[in-house]
């Protein structure tokens, strides 16, 4: 039989790929609660997941949920190409975790000429559909 592929639609948003590292991270998403890797053996937090720890070595890996706090390191306002799903521009920035971890995440409800380095975000969730739930920012009160 062959397998029917709906074309690729503008209206849809990218999703992301979900692997043994990463399925977590988005069950996480799916309730609400941002997950950040830690290592079992030494306590180590990391972003992105990976199977082995970079500190220690140990495959014991485990989640902690992030308080959801974090400041821009950097970022960039996206106005091209066209994204798909997305009306541009969009604000993509580099989340300094309270956590101790930085990760790449979309600013929203933020006007691109506002958004500045070190201001405090905190993560709310975005539920596209049953399957995806996607972590977005928002400045913090
Ligand atoms: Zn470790």
């Amino acid at each position: 039989m062959v397998e029917q592929r709906a074309p690729a639609s503008v209206s849809k948003p990218v999703r992301p790929m979900v692997n043994r590292d990463s399925a977590f991270f988005w069950d996480g998403t799916a309730v609400n609660e941002l997950r950040v890797q830690v290592c079992n053996a030494c306590e180590a937090v990391r972003f992105p997941p990976g199977p082995a720890c970079p500190d220690c070595g140990a495959f014991d890996r485990g989640h902690v949920v992030a308080t959801g706090r974090g400041t821009v390191f950097s970022y960039v306002v996206h106005r091209h190409p066209p994204v798909p799903g997305k009306e541009l521009p969009i604000v993509i920035a580099l989340i300094d975790l309270d956590e101790g971890v930085r990760m790449v995440g979309e600013v929203v409800d933020v006007a691109d000429d506002e958004v500045e380095i070190g201001m405090p975000l905190r993560v709310s969730f975005n539920r596209v559909d049953d399957e995806l739930t996607l972590p977005v920012w928002r400045r913090a009160e």
